[in-house]
């Protein structure tokens, strides 16, 4: 009874079986005891134990059979109660139950796998768990079969599933000696057949590493330490190197210690592992190509707090200490960035979604940084419990682009701020209630394009240099400075704490113009002409602003250069006439809008007419009747003279063969031409070409040209002078004395005659100053041989001096304004006034 107790309590046993057993002892009990009247009780007991029981004599005998084993072996209880335990499994060798006493003498129970005949001949695997008993008070044992059957096909299920199975598994014993390996094992391992696993796995054969190429001990390997702590170690990354074939190949580990019933101690450990040789391999390089291309990688979990960040990551925020939670991670950004970063991660916490965000920041050693950072919420991961994303280094990029956004800003020559970027900052102010009391200068070199023109480009961009420093200098932090054309500038500055703001920047910009600039060894004094705009007065988009200030500017330069002007609204009309009257002048031509008077040159002595000088007239539709004074520099500015002059010249010449043709004798004709038709290459053959037309000489022409062409000096000028004066035709200086009065082209040029400027004319007789220009204008002509025609002749008064003056030929109202042709042909007629050719 103590044994089966025993038995009936041993742990070794499985839980059903010790119930079975429990339940049978305490069943045999109380037949035994109660022997009389209870045997049917345990008849009836015994059979009700599920599992087939047998009571064997002490030589093997089967004393007894319940009802299962009847059922389980398919035979009556008379073939087998009686007989040899053999009946059910003759292969069992004659002394097979020496070994179950020996261990049942030695208190312990005795297990055996063993495979069982039922009646039929068929057979099925039992385990038998037999344990002392006293039967009829004989010494007997109690044997609980338990049918695996179903257990064996769920084995050989498990088998088959483990081979099949492409992740490797190894079985070891306690010993670690290798007790099962499947088929994934041995390709893993590079094992091939015939083999021997328990070979070919022997430690000396390999180099054993961790993930960082750190060898490791036996005793570290992961089913060791499964067998030694009991603990499952998972997956644990290793690399082993075969030192022969000198093949790396890393797997994860996983070891699980399994315990025998009831053992303290793992009775083995299995290993399930992967090949993750590729796939190291691949992150191995995309590890190096993030790198590479400054990526790294980060991971939040948000429910914890913690940040997991890549090598390279930690290398771009340039942290000394890998940062442990989100904040320490933002730590390193500026801080208008950490707050647009913490709102992002934010909102894909609260809605999902991503973020692409460029940040800066700066390292632990205080190097600055720009970053990308690419974030979005795991995907799968219903509840937002981790962002990962992407960091990269974009600093180079943006110091690229930054470089680019300054030299996009910049005008290269001056460092200024360019056209673009003032335009751009003026916008922005304008639109900026803060800073819309803006004001602009509008600043202009005058005389540049004489520097360029005589010192040449090189010289030049030397001027405009040291303009853009003076003008820089003058307005110091008062405004912002920019180049906004060839030698134009523009001063933005604010008026809202000085109204004045502007004027005085002007006078200071002015006064910064004072000093002559040098080059090498020439100096040239410079000035500037400057216009100023205010908004919202004078404008509130760039565009108007600066148009006003121009013309201000436009305004200044013409009235005396080196000066400022404000726009006015009276300016602003000004110039609506002005452009109103270039539209007009670029089709007046073809228009036919213009015709010629012809004022009289006149014999101041005999009053006889010597020459005309033609005289434009511009009537426009829209304008009205225009006189010159208010066209011809526009013409001039647009470039329109030269077809405007062209035209004047053939209608001139049409003229005086019409009054030839009428037998009027050949009227010579003075033609004004302007500056702008001697810097182009064709005036001597265009009036060659007229000349020719209309079967002229050279001496019925003469041209008035002002000081402007000597200043100008275009490459070509002394050659149409050359030309034009061997085809006759007669050369005048016309308004001299007014203009820059340099005499000593007077000697170089081939001129036959100058015309005294009204000017003078209308101070004498009593002027002084005007009396003492005309002598010496008479005095020059005389002793240069030059003819000298005197303009503005209003008074008697005025021929009476001239004529003193020794002056021989009269222009002026006194004999007559510009005629029209039919007027000019009737005075011809007169006798007075016949032609004189003296
Ligand atoms: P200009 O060549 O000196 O012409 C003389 C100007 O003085 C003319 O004015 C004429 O009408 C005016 N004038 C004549 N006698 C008197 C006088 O006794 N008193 C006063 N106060 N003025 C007198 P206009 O016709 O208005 O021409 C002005 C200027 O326009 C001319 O000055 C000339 O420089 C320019 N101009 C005229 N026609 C042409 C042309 O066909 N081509 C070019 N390029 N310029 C022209
Ligand atoms: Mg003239
Ligand atoms: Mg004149």
């Amino acid at each position: 009874m103590a044994s089966l107790d025993k038995a009936g309590a041993d742990p070794a046993l499985d839980a059903p079986t010790r119930t079975i057993m429990t339940q049978a002892a305490a069943l045999l009990r109380a037949t035994i005891t109660q022997k009389h009247w209870a045997l049917l009780r345990y008849r009836a007991l015994f059979d009700a134990v599920p599992d087939p029981v047998s009571i064997l004599s002490e030589d093997g005998t089967v004393l007894d059979l319940n009802k299962a084993g009847m059922t389980a072996y398919k035979r009556p209880r008379a073939a087998i109660v009686g007989k040899n335990i053999n009946v059910l499994n003759p292969e069992l060798p004659h002394d097979h139950m020496t070994p179950v006493w020996e261990a049942l003498n030695r208190g312990d129970t005795y297990v055996i796998e063993v495979t069982n005949m039922r009646g039929d001949g068929t057979r099925f695997p039992v385990e038998v768990h037999s344990a002392n008993f006293v039967f009829d008070g004989r010494k007997s044992l109690v044997a609980v079969a338990r049918d695996l059957s179903k257990r064996r096909e769920a084995e050989l299920r498990y088998r088959e599933l483990m081979e099949v199975i492409d992740k490797g598994i190894l079985v070891q014993n306690s010993a670690r000696d290798i007790v099962y390996a499947n088929r994934a094992a041995m390709r893993i391992f590079g094992i091939g057949e015939g083999k021997r696993l328990a070979d070919e796995l022997q430690l000396d054969r390999w180099r054993i590493v961790d993930e960082h190429g750190h060898e490791l001990s036996s005793e570290a390997l992961p089913a060791h330490r499964a067998l030694q702590t009991g603990q499952v170690v998972e997956s644990m990354l290793m690399g082993l190197y075969h030192r022969q074939s000198k093949q790396l190949i890393w797997l994860t580990v996983t070891s699980v210690p399994q315990f025998a019933p009831g053992g303290e101690k793992p009775a083995q450990v299995t290993s399930i592992f992967s090949d993750v040789t590729a796939l190291k391999r691949d992150s191995a390089l995309f590890d190096r190509a993030q790198s590479l291309a400054h990526i790294g990688g980060w991971e939040w979990d948000t429910g914890r707090d913690l940040v997991y960040l890549t090598d390279e990551a930690i290398r771009i925020l340039g942290a000394l200490q890998p940062p442990a939670n989100i904040e320490e991670m933002l730590s390193c950004l500026r801080d208008p960035d950490r707050r647009r970063f913490r709102g992002a991660m934010q909102k894909v916490v609260d809605t999902g979604g991503g973020f692409d965000l460029e940040l800066q920041g700066s390292r632990d050693d205080g190097h600055p940084f720009w970053i990308r950072v690419i974030g979005e919420a795991e995907a799968g991961d219903p509840s937002t419990s981790r962002i990962t994303g992407t960091l990269q280094d974009i600093s180079a990029d943006k110091r690229a682009e930054e470089t680019l956004r300054i030299q996009a800003r910049t005008d290269p020559l001056t460092g200024l701020m360019n056209r673009d970027a003032v335009l751009n900052e003026l916008g922005t102010r304008l639109i900026d209630p803060v800073h819309a009391n803006v004001a602009l200068l509008y600043i202009d070199l005058d005389r540049f394009k004489t520097v360029n023109d005589v010192l040449g480009h090189s010289a030049g961009d030397e001027l405009l240099m040291q303009a853009a420093a003076r003008i820089q200098g003058a307005v110091g932090t008062e405004g912002l400075v920019a180049r906004f054309g060839g030698d134009e500038f523009l001063v933005l500055c604010d008026t809202s704490g000085d109204a004045e703001q502007p004027e005085h920047l002007a006078d200071a910009v002015l006064a910064a113009f004072a000093d002559s600039f040098r080059f090498d060894k020439d100096e040239f004094a410079i000035t500037a002409s400057i216009g100023i705009s205010r908004a919202p007065e004078d404008g509130v988009r760039p565009q108007q602003l600066i148009q006003n200030a121009d013309i201000a500017m436009y305004d200044s330069k013409h009235r005396a250069r080196n000066g400022w002007q404000a726009f006015t609204p009276d300016l602003a009309r000004r110039q609506q006439d002005r452009l109103q009257i270039e539209t007009q002048l670029r089709r007046a031509v073809d228009n036919n809008e213009f015709r010629l008077v012809y004022q009289p040159q006149v014999d101041l002595r005999r009053g006889q007419i010597v020459a005309a000088e033609a005289l434009i007239r511009w009537q426009n539709h829209q304008l009205g009747e225009l006189r010159p004074d208010l066209f011809i520099s526009h013409a001039e500015t647009t470039g329109d003279i030269v077809r405007i002059g062209s035209w004047v010249l053939r209608e001139a010449c049409r003229q005086v063969r019409e009054w030839h043709d009428m037998g009027l004798g050949i009227v010579r004709v003075a033609v004004n031409v302007s500056y702008r038709q001697f810097a182009g290459e064709d005036l001597a053959e265009n009036v060659r070409a007229v000349l020719a037309e209309y079967e002229l000489p050279g001496a019925a022409l003469e041209l008035e040209f002002t000081e402007r062409v000597l200043i100008e000096d275009a490459p070509a000028t002394l050659k149409t002078f050359a030309e034009l004066r061997a085809l006759g035709v007669l050369l005048t200086i016309d308004d001299f004395g007014e203009g820059y009065s340099a005499l000593n082209y007077l000697r170089r040029l081939p001129i036959h005659g100058l015309k005294l400027s009204q000017l003078f004319t209308e101070g004498v007789p009593n002027n002084r100053s005007d009396v003492a220009v005309c002598q010496a204008v008479s005095a020059i002509a005389r002793s240069l041989g030059l003819g000298l025609v005197a303009e503005g002749v209003e008074s008697e008064a005025q021929r009476q001096f001239l004529l003193q003056l020794g002056v021989p030929v009269g222009q002026g109202f006194l004999f007559a304004p510009g005629l029209t042709p039919d007027e000019f042909a009737s005075r011809l007629r007169s006798p007075e006034e016949r032609v004189s050719n003296g």
